[in-house]
């Protein structure tokens, strides 16, 4: 059936008080950069107070002049007071489009590095802010919530997790995962979760880029002599064999271990998902973000990654799309990519299967780093690039058919 709601799929709103302290150092790439405006992103300094030392930091770092910029506005929204605060300001830009929805994912940041100490709001907090502001008359047509869960959380089970707030009365619709920051999809752990959500057709959402953020401890605090490597929930099936020969690849390549950015790609291989897909055929899953920009332009001789290293994300998630019922995929953040989203398009053309998998999101307000990321910038990108039946596809009816679950019938 045909929906009358506009919907981007994939958006953040927590703030700088809910995000560890080293989080920037992830978003950031420019070391001395992240720790300068983190210190000032924790004191959340106003704009005005901000330029001086903004000026400094573009002298002593020209390649950084016009992105130092965009940090800046990314740490104002980020230092925002509230999680509500954060929501109008993106809302603002679909104030235009009539009717409208805008799924908020929580992130659970607490075991970014299991070795360095954080004052942060834990995830606890963050959520029910937001299950108060699902209850608030203002933003309770248009907020539309997940949940973030990870396996090693420690102050309640997974499972009772996301069956509490999952829920109509706590008014969170769908799952969000990070695998990047420390897990493999195909962790034991998760099993229960899994099986839940496929009686209840409840969405996931997962993290698909090689890039984003990662986990900051050490290689071998997950991995590893002494660390942990998670059970596989489908231990028996043909594919974990395949990825535990690249896990050991990537073990006995020791002079990889000392870049998380780079090592941290071993938990969101696409792969990882095949034992879970094996074992619940009708999950249904979106893997965000099509694989991100730079997999997507990634020619096929390129030599950054090694052998075992070295499959496509962006293939390997058509793929996916194209053999799996309940698969989606998102083009947030990706949107802010001209290039990518042309070649996108064009798959999106050709491919039946597709039409039916693609969601509109953006991923605010992380992509603020980017030239032209800000929130009205990605809606226009998106409305110039697609006819009028994709948009009716992409950010209408596709959207809705993810949202919708045995919990919330009629989303
Ligand atoms: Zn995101």
């Amino acid at each position: 059936m045909a929906s009358n709601r506009f919907t981007n799929i994939h958006s953040h709103i927590f703030t700088s008080t809910e995000v560890p302290d080293y989080f920037l150092k992830t978003i950031i790439g420019n070391d001395w950069i992240a720790r300068n405006l983190n210190s000032l992103f924790q004191k959340k300094m106003t704009l005005n107070a901000m330029k001086p030392i903004l000026w400094a930091m573009k002298a002593i770092s020209p390649n950084y002049r016009n992105s130092i910029e965009r940090y800046i506005e990314f740490i104002q929204i980020g230092a925002s007071s509230t999680q509500g605060e954060i929501f109008d300001r993106e809302a603002s830009a679909y104030s235009g489009i009539g009717n409208y929805r805008i799924v908020v994912l929580t992130q659970m940041l607490d075991y970014l590095d299991v070795n360095s100490k954080s004052n942060h709001k834990r995830i606890q907090t963050q959520v029910e802010e937001v299950v108060q502001l699902k209850r608030d008359a203002n933003y309770q047509k248009r907020l539309y919530p997940f949940l973030s869960v990870d396996p090693r959380m420690t102050f309640m089970e997974p499972i009772d997790w996301v069956q509490k707030y999952i829920s109509k009365d706590m008014g969170f619709y769908g799952i969000k995962m990070y695998p990047a920051y420390g897990f493999f999809p195909f962790d034991a752990r998760l099993d229960p979760v899994y099986e839940w959500a496929e009686k209840y057709e409840v969405p996931i959402m997962t993290h698909c880029t090689r890039g984003g953020s990662w986990y900051l401890g050490t290689f071998d605090s997950v991995l590893n002599k002494g660390g942990f490597m998670a059970p596989g929930l489908n231990e028996d099936h043909a594919s974990m064999t395949k990825i535990r020969g690249r896990i050991n690849s990537l073990i006995a390549d020791k002079d990889k271990h000392k870049n998380n950015k780079y090592w941290c790609n071993i938990f969101g291989h696409i792969e990882n998902y095949e034992p879970v897909l094996a074992k619940y055929p009708n999950l249904k899953i979106c893997f965000a973000h099509m694989g991100g920009a730079t997999e997507i332009l990634r020619p096929k001789k390129d030599k950054s990654y090694p052998k075992y290293f070295d499959d496509n994300w962006y293939e390997m998630i058509l793929d996916k799309l194209a053999n799996h019922k309940n698969t989606y995929t998102d083009i947030s953040y990706t949107l802010s990519n001209e290039k990518a989203m042309a070649r996108i398009k064009s798959d999106y053309v050709d491919k039946d299967f597709l039409k039916y998998k693609v969601l509109y999101g953006t991923d605010f307000f992380l992509t603020q780093v980017e030239k032209k990321g800000d929130e009205p910038n990605m809606l226009s990108t998106f409305l110039q690039l697609f006819d009028q039946a994709s948009i009716q596809k992409i950010a209408y009816d596709n959207n809705e058919n993810y949202l919708k679950s045995k919990i919330h019938p009629t989303p």
